[in-house]
């Protein structure tokens, strides 16, 4: 409900043409294998930090692997993000590869989108908020906020989120949620999401049961993505309903082209255009990221990954084994 408002808050005519232009150049480049682009994203995605606070086991930022520079959004590549994509945006997601609470102007980052009436939406692992800083983030208007919790316990929880703490996180959960309460404010919506372990996939309803008594709006559960590509630490769930690589070796071609490609834009914290939030490394476009965000989003390099989408010649070695 609260999602739907806050996306119903958002549209413009302008967002619905761009809207209707990417469904209309995703679904004649299928029809004529070839890519079409016709319209900037609807959805971006900005990495307002690089680098985290935790040492979760299967996260290249966690694990200390992902080999580019760490870093902080600067505000005038909050603007210039804004200038290129602000009027065709229906939803920014406000995460990447790291932590946003890092950023400590993460409010005013959030205020620069909704003073667009963009659709913000935040995740975290919860640990870094203060009373202060959730004043900060209910003044700026912010949409939506999803806490990364894996279970209903701290042995639960420390299973994935190394260096965490779960009482820690819990009690940020529950202090948003009172003065959410006390503000009066329908957003952010609060969602309280569990990546789906060995440790835990056992005890699944109790977690939403314990999550939905904190007062939150939403129990989300995700699987687990393997950053080492075998499961190493053991964390798979015994179910494979409960896992993504079931899927896995599914091979991205025609007719099964990644919308992403025509829909969202992902953007790190030093500006650069991402293929997909796949692209940890934003490594995929080295010869376009001195055009500005528009021209790279249309540019021929971009079109020509496209094009192996929908043509089923070569697609990026990422996309032969991309788990979404
Ligand atoms: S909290 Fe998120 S960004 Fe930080 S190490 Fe864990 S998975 Fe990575
Ligand atoms: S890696 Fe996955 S999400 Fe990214 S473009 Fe390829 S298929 Fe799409």
């Amino acid at each position: 409900m609260r999602r739907l408002v806050g996306i119903m808050q958002s549209l413009t005519p302008a967002r619905i043409k761009t809207l209707a232009g990417v469904y209309f150049g995703y679904g004649l480049s299928i029809l004529l294998r070839r890519p079409i682009v016709v319209s900037p994203p609807s959805f971006i995605t900005v990495e307002p930090v690089c680098g985290c606070n935790l040492q979760c086991p299967e996260c290249p930022v966690g694990t200390g692997e992902l080999g580019r520079r760490k870093g902080m959004i600067e505000l005038d590549v909050v603007d210039s993000i804004l200038e290129s994509f602000g009027r065709h945006a229906l939803w920014v997601n406000l995460y990447f590869q790291g932590e946003p609470f890092l950023h400590p102007k993460l409010h005013e980052i959030v205020e620069r989108f909704s003073a667009q009436r963009i659709f913000t939406s935040v995740s975290t692992n919860g640990l870094l908020l203060t009373p202060e800083i959730v004043d900060k983030i209910l003044l700026a208007g912010l949409k939506e906020i999803i806490f990364s919790v894996d279970g209903a316990s701290e042995e639960e929880y420390l299973v994935y989120r190394r260096g965490g703490s779960f009482q820690a996180v819990v009690e940020n959960i529950r202090l948003l949620v009172s003065k959410r309460k006390k503000r009066g404010v329908f957003f952010p919506r609060i969602v309280y999401q569990t990546l789906v372990t060995s440790a835990n996939e056992k005890n699944l309803d109790n977690i939403r049961k314990f999550a939905y008594r904190l007062g939150v709006d939403a129990v989300e559960f995700k699987s687990l993505n393997l950053h080492h590509g075998v499961d190493i630490n053991k964390l798979l769930p015994s179910t494979s309903k409960l896992s993504r690589y079931k899927m896995a070796k599914a091979k991205r071609e025609w007719p099964n082209a990644c919308f992403r490609l025509w829909s969202n834009a992902v953007i790190s914290f030093d500006g650069r255009l991402a293929l997909c939030c796949m692209d940890k490394e934003v490594a995929m476009f080295y010869n376009v990221n001195n055009m500005n965000l528009s021209e790279a989003w249309m540019s021929l390099h971009f079109n020509g990954i496209r094009n192996g989408m929908v043509s089923g010649r070569p697609i990026p070695d990422i996309c032969g084994s991309c788990s979404l």
